[in-house]
């Protein structure tokens, strides 16, 4: 089987040295396109690929009607929303992700930004410490579970809300399960973002949840732009002069925010959530692994389009 890995923004050499040792292993051939810059070399290279592995490179229905051979195609990381899930299920073509895999870096960078907005971004001032804050974390999945994990080591006081998790395992790991997402709101000196981009999510935080944050309130979010309702982001904090937004992924009115709130807000340059070589080698090595092991066995562990 031809196994392709298609990445506008690569892989790190040594990530697809092992993915090339997997799937050469296995008995199956690698190809790689790197860096393209134009969606034509996808179509073009996808022609004769049986397997597909991607970043955060979209996986449309016209990338899909390219590939007649693709039988699997794995994102390699944890959100999913750049796969047009129905176009592969039509298809009868095999989509999956590889959970777990970069947790630890984006719950790594969920603290750092919030020591770095903490500290007046590090500029001269005096800022504050996460000790005695109360964080929130809205979705108790891998990212999250991981961040209230840390957070704790600084003293914070963690609550969680997430409806798919059993209370009793959030608590069962030390953190107090919120009544409801408003409650959560309205107790966290940060809440941070952890929930998928879904139809459900998208647009879903916005006035009526961040007006409820205790003063000082900053909302972190290291998980989609799309699940926040930005012109009603721009509403509160021009309301609440008090309140902050860090994210890792930047707003689509990102110059606005920085024009109008300075210090209060702030943007990584680009997403850099899973951007460490550790999870860089990890979730491409998963979905090499997740691919030979479908072809050899018929494995669907990791399949998101059940
Ligand atoms: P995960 O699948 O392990 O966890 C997601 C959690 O969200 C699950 O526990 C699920 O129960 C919960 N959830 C789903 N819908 C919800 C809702 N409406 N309300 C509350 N909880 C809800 O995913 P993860 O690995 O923790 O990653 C979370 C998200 O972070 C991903 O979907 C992705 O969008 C984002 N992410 C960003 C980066 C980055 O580079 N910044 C990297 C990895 C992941």
């Amino acid at each position: 089987m031809k196994v392709l890995v298609a990445t506008e923004k690569p892989f790190s050499k040594v990530a697809v040295d092992q993915i090339r040792e997997i799937v050469e292993k296995g008995g199956h051939e690698l190809a790689t396109l790197e860096k393209y810059t134009d969606v034509q070399q996808l179509y073009a290279a996808v022609a004769d690929a049986d397997a597909l592995i991607v970043r955060s490179d979209k996986v449309t229905k016209e990338v899909i009607a390219a590939a007649p051979k693709l039988k699997i195609v794995v994102r390699a990381g944890a959100g999913y929303d750049n796969l047009d899930l129905a176009a592969c299920t039509e298809r009868g073509i095999v989509a999956m992700n590889t959970p777990g895999q970069n947790s630890n870096a984006v719950a790594e960078l969920a603290i750092g930004m919030m020591i770095y907005i903490s500290r007046n971004q590090f500029t001269p001032g005096t800022g504050s410490e996460l000790k005695g804050k109360t964080l929130g974390i809205q979705a108790y999945g891998n990212v999250g579970r991981l961040v209230a994990a840390h957070a704790k080591s600084f003293g914070m006081k963690i609550m969680a809300f997430d409806p798919f998790v059993p209370a009793e395992r959030i608590q069962s790991e030390g953190v107090e399960v919120a009544a409801s997402l408003e409650d959560l709101y309205a107790k966290s000196d940060f809440v941070s973002l952890h929930i998928p981009a879904t139809n459900e999510t998208k647009n879903s935080i916005g006035y009526a949840l961040l007006s409820k944050m205790p003063k000082g309130g900053c909302l972190v979010n290291t998980a989609r732009k799309e699940v926040i309702n930005e012109p009603e982001l721009v509403k509160v904090l021009e309301e609440r002069q008090d309140l902050k937004y860090i994210t890792d992924i930047a707003a689509t009115n990102q110059a606005e925010l920085n024009e109008k709130f300075g210090k209060r807000v702030f943007a990584t340059p680009k997403k850099m959530g899973a951007e460490t070589a550790e999870a860089n080698i990890n979730a491409g090595v998963a979905a090499a692994n997740q691919i030979c092991d479908f072809f050899a066995t018929g494995n669907r562990k990791f399949q998101v389009n059940k």
